[in-house]
């Protein structure tokens, strides 16, 4: 039975208190097919008042946003539990971001010039890129406002109207978002909220949207692109993950331990890019877990003014949290602090694990709470190996002093995004995609690429002068064909030989083959 009559309510509640925060129509397939029609009326004007145009009405709404922070932070504390300052931070990079796609969607996505090579050198080529016309945005809780936000803004930037379908447990924060837009666009209907359970999200995606931007778990991302199957809508999939972070014997050990303290606990271990998983080299693997107990040591969950980490918001991962500890311990793992008894009824206190083996869910799968797994390595090598093993591929983090051994190492790591000497900081650089690899999706949000995500790519030709040689005619003659065979010749005959690579590539080539 679909849980979407008209008149069924959505409740969502304070996670701490239980208490009621808001009360929401559960939205059925009319109600969200109508929202992506009127959608589909504005985006004509939207897509029509070009970049600077939108830059004016993205400028307003950013204003309204910083103006009104106080009051979205409260309303994401009381939906997630998590505490102000956590809330302001993600909604400050959210705005960050939001300057970012009004400045810079022009210059990204603007008609530019290309060349149109030998062959064709008769014409100009041009490409741009347009936007889709409406974009279906399906959000998670743990992050309500950044997260949506990074799919949001960017497809509004690029010309797109957009109909938001919030996560269940954060329906509020969704609906503050549209309002604020609507104060500085009251009569067009740029950004609607639609609310309701995974059923509205289902609607949504069957609703003739021209893209869907899907954030949220594996598995229901693959749900999502199953159900987009059916219409060929395309989808960008922003799903889990398992970051590892990796940490050198010549790291700075305390900003080491600093950062993976925040990476693995901040928003009680519920982010996508949170640090689960550390690989330390053996020579300083005892220090780094003494330093990282003392930190965990710091800071706990709770209701008082001093807690930093808040609930955990959605009541069923604590079940996950548990089953991936107690099964860590039982396979000879041990908790360097927190551990089984960590795991309370609404929260669940720093947890450090050791000697936890490789094939075991703390290890494997998505654990979303504060805790992390420490592992001794032999060298980086074996750490980028033990990180590539994993399923998921979002981001990851190296803590070492030589910055270019990191580099080289960051490129080896098979995930979308790395931070050298620091932990997440590619998520608030609005220049720089975000996205994974594997199960943690594919598709970018952030950055231009982000921008592009949500447009599709127009390629024009317009003949400038009459072509010597006429391609597209069944005028064309055996000499004219010939005299294309000898061109090609002459421009890539020579590409088939074997090219002469420089000597140290060959090198390095022979060295890895010896080393197999
Ligand atoms: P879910 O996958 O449970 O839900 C995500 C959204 O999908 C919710 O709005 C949900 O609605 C909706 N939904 C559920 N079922 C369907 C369906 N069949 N069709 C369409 N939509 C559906 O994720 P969570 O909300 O629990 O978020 C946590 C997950 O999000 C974690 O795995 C985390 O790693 C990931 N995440 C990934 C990020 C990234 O950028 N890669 C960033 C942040 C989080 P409802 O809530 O009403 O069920």
């Amino acid at each position: 039975m679909s849980r979407t009559s008209a008149d069924e309510r959505l409740d969502s509640l304070n996670p701490a208190t239980g208490d009621v925060v808001g009360s929401h129509p559960v939205h059925g397939a009319a109600e969200v097919e109508a929202a992506v029609a009127r959608a589909r009326a504005a985006s004509g004007w939207w897509a029509g008042l070009g970049p600077d145009g939108r830059k004016e009405v993205l400028d307003q709404w950013r204003g309204v946003i910083t103006r009104r922070m106080g009051q979205l932070g409260d309303l994401v504390h009381q939906e997630t539990g998590k505490p102000h300052g956590d809330a302001q931070l993600e909604i400050a990079l959210a705005i960050d971001h939001l300057a970012w796609v009004g400045s810079h969607a022009g210059k990204v996505l603007g008609r530019r010039r290309v060349s149109p090579g030998l062959l064709l050198a008769n014409q100009a080529a041009t490409v741009e890129y347009l936007p889709y016309g409406v974009v279906g945005v399906i959000g998670p809780w743990n992050y309500p406002v950044f997260t949506p936000m990074g799919s949001i803004a960017y497809a509004l930037g690029a010309g797109n109207t957009v109909v938001f379908k919030p996560s269940e447990l954060t329906p509020g924060v969704g609906v503050w978002l549209a309002d604020s837009l609507r104060e500085v666009v009251p009569d067009r209907d740029l950004l609607q909220v639609v609310t309701g359970y995974g059923e509205t999200g289902a609607a949504l995606c069957r609703s003739g949207v021209d893209k869907v931007a899907f954030t949220g778990s594996t598995a229901t991302g693959k749900k999502v692109m199953a159900t987009c199957a059916e219409r060929l809508t395309p989808v960008v999939i922003e799903a889990g993950g398992k970051d590892a972070l990796l940490v050198d014997a010549d790291a700075d050990l305390e900003a080491a331990a600093d950062a993976a303290a925040w990476g693995a606990f901040a928003n009680a271990g519920q982010t996508c890019a949170g640090v689960e998983r550390i690989y330390v080299h053996e020579r300083v693997h005892d220090r780094f877990v003494e330093v990282l107990a003392e930190k965990a040591r710091s800071v706990h969950a709770g209701t008082d003014a001093e807690a930093k980490l808040g609930p955990m918001t959605m009541a069923g991962q604590l079940d996950v949290v548990r089953r991936h500890v107690e099964d860590a311990l039982a396979r000879g793992g041990r908790a360097v602090i927190g551990g089984a008894d960590a795991v309370g009824d609404r929260y669940v206190q720093p947890t450090v694990l050791v000697d936890v083996p490789e094939d075991s869910e703390a290890v494997t799968e998505e654990t979303f709470g504060p805790t992390v797994t420490v592992r001794r390595v032999r060298s980086m090598e074996e750490a980028v190996e033990l990180t590539n093993a994993g399923k998921y591929g979002l981001g990851s983090a190296i803590f070492t002093a030589d910055t270019d051994r990191a580099e080289e190492l960051a490129r080896r790591l098979r995930t979308g995004m790395t931070s050298i000497n620091s932990v997440i900081s590619f998520a608030g650089v609005p220049n720089l995609p975000f996205g994974g690899v594997g199960d943690s999706g594919f598709g970018r949000i952030h950055g231009a690429d982000g921008l592009r995500e949500f447009t599709y790519a127009k390629a024009v030709t317009r003949t400038r002068f009459k072509a010597p040689l006429n391609l597209t005619t069944f005028e064309r003659t055996a000499e004219q064909d010939t005299m294309v065979a000898t061109l090609l010749t002459a421009l890539h005959g020579r590409a088939s030989q074997l090219p002469k690579l420089p000597r140290r590539p060959l090198a390095a080539l022979r060295d890895r083959r010896g080393s197999r």
